[in-house]
Order: C-alpha cells, then sequence, then structure tokens
C-alpha cells in the first residue's frame, strides 16, 4: 500500500524567500523590499538574532568591536545606536538586532519557529517549492541561504551523551532563563572561543570547575573596556571613511598594512611590536608582519610569544604546558580573545584535563570518563563547537535542476561561485557561503557586501525581464579552484581547525574560506558587477508564470 504524500497546509508564494533572521536575513530583507520584492524570512528560533539569539552562554561577547560588528548601511542607524563596551556582550547584540527589526519594520516579514526541511527547484518555472517543519510551504522565485556559518552546534563523538543524569548545556543552544552554578561541579568540554570566554565566568560560580581539552587555542587578552563617550563620538563623525577602510581591508577590520618580515627585524624590534599589538584587537598580532600566515618560521615568532604570556601567566609550569598551542601554526585557528582566561587556571578549583594525554572515552551518567577515570559532575557544558559553513545548508534537502542534491554535489566538499552560488541550483543563493571570506572576516563587512551584491544582481536581472539568474559550471570551478590556491598558500591547511572541515568526522578537508580578504574579494565583485556579471547567466523560465 502506498502513502500518500504529506499536502502542506498551505502554500505562500513570494518574490524571495529568506532562510534565517540573523544580521544578514534581516539585511536581506530589508533590501529586497526596498526593491518591492515580495520577500519573507524564515527562521527556526522564536525570536530574531541568529547566532546572538542562541549563543547565551555567560561571557558570550563578540570578538570584533562594537563600533565596527554593526551595520553601515544606515547612517541614522549609526548615529543613533550608543554601544557601551568596546566589545559588546551577546545581550547587547541582541538588543540592537530587535531594535534594527523594529527600527526598519522588518518583523512582520519573519516568520518564527519554522525549520526548513526541504526546498526543491523548479526548472520549467524557474521557482523554488520549500517546505518546512511547520507544515506549510513556500513558492519562491528566489531562495537565499541566510543560514549563518556557525549554526549548527555538534556534541562530541563519544558514547554516553545522552546518559548523563545532571544538567547538560551546548555553549551554541544555550538556555533564555539565566543558568546558575553556584556551589556546583561543572564540567567544560572544549577550548574554542565559546569555551574561553564561558570558563572564567563559570568559575566565578561553580565550586569546582574541570576543562576537558583536546586541542589548546592560542588566546590573547580582549582588554575589554566601558567605551568613551567622546571615542565614540569620535567614530560616528569619521564614520563613512572607517567603513570604507574596513571594506577595503583584509579582515575587514582597518589596521595598518605590515611591510616587513618578521625574520627581518631583531628579536627585540619583534617583541615592541607584538608587544604594542598584545590585546589591541584579534587581528592586529596576526597583521603585525607579512609572512605570519604564510611562513612557519615568522608564525613560530609569533607562536612562541603568545606561548611566552601564556607561561608568565599560568602559575604551575605542567598546566602552562598543557595550555600551550603547539600543533597548529598561531591564527590558522581562529585565536580567541579572552578576560581572564589563563590566570583562571590559578584558582584551586579549577582543573584541566588533557585529552591529548588521557582522551575522552565516554560520558556516563555521573559525569566524564576519559582513558584514566572517572570524573564526577553535576554539570555538563558542551563548548564543542559547530558543523561549520556546510552543517546548516546540507542539513536542508536542497535539489536542484535535474533532481541534483547539494549534498551529492558537495560529498568532496563544497563548491560554489564566489561563495554565493552553486551552478545547476539557479536562484539559489548563499550569504557568506563556503568560498567567501566570511568567517575569516568581520561578518557585518562580509553580511553586507554580499547583501548588497544578491540585492544589485537581481535588480538588474529583473531590469532585463529575467527572474532565473544561475552560476556558470566553469564560474564556478574557476572561483573554486582560486579559493584553494589562495588557501594552499598560507599555513590554515596544518591545522585540523572546522575551517578545514576537521571538527567533524568524515566531513571532507577543504580549506573552506576564501583568504584573499574582503577587500579584494569586493573588488573583483564591482568588477563583475560593472561587466554585467559575467559568470551568471541570467534567462527566463520555459514556463511563465500566468499574468
Ligand atoms: P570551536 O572553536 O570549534 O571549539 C570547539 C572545542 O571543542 C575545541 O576545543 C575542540 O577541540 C573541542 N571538541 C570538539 N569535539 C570534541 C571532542 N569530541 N572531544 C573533545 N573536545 C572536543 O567552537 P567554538 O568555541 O564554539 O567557536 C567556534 C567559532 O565561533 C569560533 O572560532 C569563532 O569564529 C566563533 N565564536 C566567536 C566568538 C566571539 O566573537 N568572541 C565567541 C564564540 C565563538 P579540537 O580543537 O581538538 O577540535
Amino acid at each position: 500500500m502506498s502513502v500518500p504524500t504529506p499536502r502542506p497546509a498551505s502554500v505562500t508564494t513570494v518574490d524571495a524567500l529568506v532562510v534565517g533572521a540573523g544580521l544578514a536575513g534581516l539585511y536581506m530583507l530589508h533590501r529586497l523590499r526596498g526593491q518591492g520584492l515580495d520577500t519573507v524570512v524564515v527562521e527556526a528560533g522564536d525570536g530574531v538574532g541568529g547566532t546572538w539569539y542562541w549563543n547565551r552562554y555567560p561571557g558570550a561577547r563578540c570578538d570584533v568591536e562594537s563600533l565596527e560588528y554593526s551595520y553601515s548601511f544606515s547612517a541614522e542607524l549609526e548615529q543613533e545606536w550608543d554601544w557601551t563596551e568596546k566589545y559588546p556582550t551577546q545581550p547587547e547584540i541582541l538588543r540592537y538586532v530587535e531594535h534594527v527589526a523594529d527600527r526598519f519594520g522588518l518583523r512582520d516579514g519573519v516568520r518564527l519557529s519554522t525549520t526548513v526541511t526541504a526546498a526543491r527547484y523548479d526548472d520549467a518555472r524557474g521557482r523554488w517549492h520549500v517546505t518546512t517543519d511547520a507544515g506549510d510551504a513556500y513558492d519562491a522565485e528566489q531562495l537565499i541561504m541566510a543560514t549563518g556559518c556557525l549554526s549548527v552546534a555538534k556534541t562530541p563523538e563519544v558514547p554516553g551523551t545522552d546518559t548523563f543524569a545532571g544538567r547538560t548545556f551546548h555553549t551554541g543552544h544555550w538556555p533564555h532563563e539565566p543558568v546558575d552554578f553556584t556551589g556546583r561541579r561543572v564540567a567544560v568540554i572544549g577550548t574554542g572561543s565559546s569555551g574561553i570566554q564561558t570558563i572564567p565566568l563559570i568559575a566565578e560560580q561553580a565550586a569546582e570547575l574541570t576543562v576537558f581539552q583536546r586541542t589548546p587555542n592560542f588566546s590573547m587578552p580582549a582588554s575589554n573596556r566601558p567605551l568613551d563617550p567622546a571615542e565614540q563620538a569620535a567614530r560616528k563623525q569619521d564614520y563613512p571613511a572607517h567603513r570604507e577602510a574596513a571594506r577595503t581591508s583584509g579582515f575587514g577590520v582597518p589596521v595598518e598594512a605590515a611591510t616587513q618580515s618578521a625574520l627581518e627585524v631583531s628579536d627585540d624590534e619583534r617583541d615592541a611590536r607584538y608587544e604594542a599589538a598584545w590585546g589591541v584587537n584579534l587581528v592586529g598580532l596576526l597583521s603585525s608582519y607579512t609572512d605570519t600566515i604564510v611562513d612557519r618560521a615568522a608564525n613560530d615568532t609569533a607562536a612562541e610569544f603568545v606561548r611566552r604570556k601564556i607561561r608568565a601567566t599560568v602559575q604551575d609550569p605542567e598546566v602552562a604546558e598543557a595550555l600551550s598551542p603547539r600543533d597548529h601554526p598561531f591564527g590558522t585557528k581562529r585565536p580567541c580573545l579572552d578576560t581572564n582566561y589563563y590566570a583562571t587556571y590559578n584558582r584551586d578549583h579549577v582543573h584541566l584535563v588533557d585529552l591529548r594525554a588521557t582522551p575522552l572515552a565516554e560520558i556516563t551518567p555521573r559525569g566524564v570518563r576519559t582513558s584514566e577515570r572517572e570524573y564526577e559532575v553535576d554539570d555538563l557544558v558542551f563548548a564543542t563547537g559547530f558543523d561549520a559553513m556546510t552543517g546548516a545548508l546540507l542539513r536542508i534537502d536542497v535539489v536542484g535542476r535535474d533532481g541534483a542534491t547539494l549534498r551529492d554535489r558537495w560529498a568532496d566538499g563544497p563548491t560554489t561561485n564566489l561563495g554565493l552560488q552553486v551552478a545547476g541550483f539557479p536562484n539559489l543563493w548563499m550569504i557568506t557561503g563556503p568560498g567567501s571570506p566570511s568567517v575569516l572576516s568581520n561578518m557585518m563587512v562580509s553580511i553586507e557586501q554580499h547583501v548588497d551584491f544578491v540585492a544589485d544582481c537581481l535588480a538588474f536581472a529583473h531590469g532585463r525581464g529575467e527572474t532565473v539568474v544561475e552560476s556558470t559550471p566553469e564560474a564556478e570551478t574557476e572561483w573554486t579552484e582560486h579559493v584553494r590556491v589562495a588557501g594552499e598558500a598560507t599555513l590554515y591547511p596544518q591545522a585540523n581547525s572546522w575551517y578545514m572541515g576537521s571538527n567533524v568526522p568524515g566531513k571532507p578537508r577543504r580549506f573552506m574560506a576564501y583568504i584573499g580578504g574582503v577587500g579584494a574579494y569586493r573588488q573583483h565583485c564591482d568588477d563583475l558587477a560593472a561587466r554585467g556579471y559575467p559568470g551568471f547567466v541570467f534567462s527566463s523560465p520555459r514556463v511563465p508564470e500566468p499574468a
């Protein structure tokens, strides 16, 4: 007996469907509405904010300065919003996103608590049929994935993760109400940016905190502070020039361009330069010399500088050594900014377990078992990261022309044209997709650039009376090769990082972001637009919609 295919309760016809109501999705909605396109955003959460909606763990804070990590598309917004700290906390960014949603009247375009499950391209009509877990469906000309690079949380691949009898948390899915760790024995697994931010704050409350570390990371002091009103006013005056400098920079944050190799200066001169960059921002140390990210010997000087700082802070030499990264070059995993991270290990009730020496074996009802022993705890915090860059896209069953699936197309790793499109998947767009500068940049700069590119490209197509936009296979191959070559010219592939997909067992190992810099990328995109978008084909559907 055949089971009838469930029919969606309703099908909503729109010009554009955007998936995700984070910083990218909301700006996309604003732009497309501005072009007169009937646009809906579907969002899995029950509020807007994306990353800043989900990642509510204690200490969650952006590692790009608030005056940089904000929209630039509206001068009024820039002027009217006041940030309170150098690095904004998660609640402050969420308030900002909510303000933007209200300020630009975006909320009525967002359908909350709705997860897209499948999207199928109808070649004859040039439209996407999109279904959701809410049982409804959309018929959309354009489908824009603003699903985030770090939105699918992962837990360790060890037995027993669901057997733990105490409270379990994941930094990427933190409860909305405050969590009190007072008097409790807490385990944190993972020492990436999230773990490094939350460990000092959990240590403030917990009776015992045990940190399970597989790989130590390079972390630098955030030197966070309240924002001086005069400094903020000066930046607001200078915003147009500053934003322009960010847009043409490498990482989306203006820094003075390096001119020398780390190996052509004396040890004293180099140390003085590193010292000056220490605690200033995320990218200063990495950008001090021209060859830090391409030459291992040059990189070692920066890596050793950070390790010296760790040794100077952590009193127990064995703990200091365990916290000192030696397996990957500095910067090839995303460096972290912290507040009191290393000093936290000087506290008597904070313990470090080196999982390289005693690997994680299982999660038990009582706690965490390594190859050596069981650690009994009351609370278990997974700071174990995400299925990054491709996870959110591949969760959705995306079927393009001729029944081709995105999962099959990317079985050996993602291939894209500009990180924006995949050949054979017309009218499907990604914001900060694999192959774009995305996670190697100030995301705000990349998001605005991508959204503007997509909106402008659609305006161009519609201006010609065409509704189907598709990358050519040649453009995709050429761009993917360019991304590969650029990545392989650096030290990034030497790290087992989420940039490489190495943190997810079975995921193809491939450097997924574009290291050419946001300035060069933008220039390339602008050139393409000026030349009528070579590499993209514009057409009309074979079966036009009835008038
Ligand atoms: P992450 O950098 O991927 O760190 C995950 C941690 O969990 C790593 O230490 C990893 O060890 C460990 N881990 C994963 N699986 C494990 C296992 N099976 N056994 C033991 N340990 C395991 O994730 P994240 O800290 O959430 O950060 C992800 C990214 O989000 C950051 O790189 C950053 O781009 C962004 N972020 C930014 C901020 C900010 O703006 N300040 C804050 C948080 C996050 P291995 O290294 O050995 O895999």
